[in-house]
């Protein structure tokens, strides 16, 4: 995930401006997986005996390196698609913005140096 980031820091800043201002969640933000499980009902006279599974949709998330799962019921499907999809989008930003303000953090101090007649 690594960006191009600008050397000048009039530039580091206009980039940061900009990804700030995409910073908002135009939904409920979800830091979650949506994965699909294939299961058995135990119906020994269902389809999925015979290998045809019931997809189900859940949620999957770690606390404190503990998986949990949360079922998804198939007509909220696509909003909670959409909420991860929003979390993904705010998680990228965020690492982005990080990468920016420590590059203008590092200008900052190379500017220092060079003021100073180190280098
Ligand atoms: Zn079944």
């Amino acid at each position: 995930m690594q960006m191009k980031i600008p050397k000048h820091p009039t530039l580091i800043r206009r980039f940061l401006q900009a990804r700030q201002k995409q910073l908002q969640a135009h939904c409920p933000v979800l830091a979650a997986s949506l994965v699909t499980i294939r299961r058995v009902c135990g119906n020994p006279n269902c389809r999925c005996a015979k290998g045809r599974k019931h997809p189900g949709h859940y949620l999957t998330w770690k606390v404190k390196a503990k998986t949990h799962t949360a079922y998804v019921p198939v007509d909220l499907l696509p909003q909670v698609k959409q909420w991860t999809q929003e979390h993904r989008r705010l998680k990228y930003l965020v690492s982005q913005i990080t990468q920016l303000a420590l590059a203008l953090i590092h200008s900052h101090v190379t500017a220092k140096r060079r003021r100073h007649g180190r280098s």
